[in-house]
C-alpha cells in the first residue's frame, strides 16, 4: 500500500507538470482528490482492513502524501491566476486623457407619449382642460358611478386586476373613472380630456395587452347636443389622418352614455377603397362615444334637466399602431430597443 501512495504521488507531480489550464488543473484534481474515484481516496477506503499499527502507519504516510498533492496544485493554480491578471493588464490599454465619447443614443419620445402630446396640444387649443387620475381606482368611480352596478353584465367585459385583500379597488380598466372625478371638483360648465394607462386581464396577443393607454374626452353645459360631440369628433380626426377624413357614428350600447356609438373613420390607407388594414371595408373602428347617462351626471353632482354633456374615449395605443403601422400589440410596452430606435 505505501508503494502504491509513492507510485500516486509521483505520477501526480508528473501529470501536474503538463498541465496547460485551469480546466486541466480541475480535471486532474477530480481525478486525484475526487469524492467518488479519486484514486487516493479510492486506496484510502482499504486502510480500515489493516492491523491497528499499519493503519496508523499508512494513515500518517497517506495524510503526508495527500498534503503534498494538494499543495502542489494549489501552487499551479496561483500560478494561472497570476498568468491570468497579467494578461489582462497588458490588454486593458487604458487612456485616461481620451474625452468620451458622446452616448449612441440621445433617448427620444415612446410613440404613445408622441401621439398623446400631439392631442394634448389640439384639445388646449379648443379649451379643453387636460386632467389626470388614479390608475390605482376605486371600484366606485370604475364601475358603479358609470352607471355601471356590481350585477351588471358590462363588468365582465372589462376584467381587471383586483387588489388582494381590498376588493373595492380595481386597477382601473378605462380612463372614464374621470368623468364623475371631475364633474365633482370642478361642476359646470366642463370640457376636459383624460389621457393614461388602464389595465385589463387579458390573455395577450397581437392585439391585446394587459397594459395600454386611453383618452377620456367630456364636455357638460347647457344645451349641449349630439352635434357637438360629432363636430369636436370629426376635428379630431381631421386633425390625426388628415383634412378628407370622415367620420360614421354607428349605435352601440355603453352603460354610461345614452345614447351610445362606435365611432368609425375613413381608413386613411386607402381612402375609403377597402384594403387590408380596414379588412376590405373602407372604415377604421377607432373610438366610442354618447351623451352623458343622466345617473353619471347625477352621480357628479350635476343636474340632467339643466345640463346635458357627450363623453367620448378612445385607444391612444391603438392610434399609435394605425399612425406608425404596428402591427404587435405587445412592442409597444416590451421596452424593445431595437423597436423604439425607430421612432
Ligand atoms: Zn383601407
Amino acid at each position: 500500500m505505501q508503494d502504491k501512495l509513492q507510485q500516486i504521488k509521483t505520477e501526480a507531480l508528473l501529470a501536474l507538470k503538463s498541465v496547460k489550464d485551469k480546466i486541466q488543473l480541475e480535471e486532474l484534481e477530480i481525478k486525484l482528490l475526487g469524492r467518488k474515484g479519486g484514486q487516493l481516496t479510492e486506496l484510502l477506503k482499504g486502510l480500515k482492513d489493516l492491523s491497528e499499527d499499519a493503519k496508523r502507519e499508512v494513515g500518517q504516510l497517506a495524510n503526508e502524501i495527500k498534503k503534498d498533492i494538494e499543495s502542489a496544485l494549489a501552487k499551479k493554480k496561483t500560478e494561472f491566476v497570476q498568468q491570468e491578471m497579467a494578461g489582462l493588464l497588458e490588454k486593458e490599454n487604458l487612456d485616461i486623457t481620451q474625452p468620451s465619447l458622446p452616448p449612441k443614443v440621445l433617448g427620444h419620445l415612446h410613440p404613445n407619449t408622441i401621439i398623446q402630446n400631439d392631442l394634448e396640444d389640439l384639445f388646449t387649443s379648443m379649451g379643453f382642460m387636460v386632467l389626470d387620475g388614479p390608475e390605482l381606482e376605486s371600484e366606485y368611480y370604475n364601475f358603479s358611478a358609470l352607471n355601471i352596478p356590481a350585477d351588471h353584465p358590462a363588468r365582465d367585459m372589462q376584467d381587471t386586476f383586483y387588489i388582494k385583500g381590498h376588493s373595492d379597488w380595481v386597477m382601473r380598466t378605462h380612463t372614464s373613472p374621470m368623468q364623475v372625478r371631475a364633474m365633482q371638483k370642478y361642476g359646470t360648465p366642463l370640457r376636459m380630456i383624460v389621457p393614461g394607462k388602464c389595465f385589463r386581464n387579458e390573455a395577450t396577443d397581437v392585439r391585446h395587452e394587459h397594459t395600454f393607454y386611453q383618452l377620456e374626452g367630456v364636455v357638460v353645459d347647457k344645451d349641449i347636443s349630439f352635434a357637438h360631440m360629432k363636430g369636436v369628433l370629426e376635428s379630431v380626426f381631421k386633425h390625426i389622418f388628415g383634412p378628407e377624413t370622415k367620420i360614421r357614428l354607428r349605435p352601440k350600447f355603453y352603460p354610461f352614455v345614452e345614447p351610445g356609438v362606435n365611432g368609425e373613420v375613413t381608413c386613411y390607407l386607402c381612402k375609403g377603397k377597402g384594403c387590408r388594414l380596414c379588412k376590405q371595408t373602407g372604415w377604421l373602428e377607432v373610438f366610442g362615444a354618447g351623451m352623458i347617462h343622466p345617473n353619471v351626471l347625477k352621480e357628479g353632482d350635476i343636474d340632467p334637466n339643466i345640463y346635458q354633456g357627450f363623453a367620448f374615449g378612445f385607444g391612444l395605443t391603438r392610434l399609435a399602431m394605425l399612425k406608425y403601422g404596428i402591427e404587435d400589440i405587445r412592442l409597444l410596452e416590451s421596452g424593445n430597443m431595437k423597436f423604439l430606435e425607430q421612432f
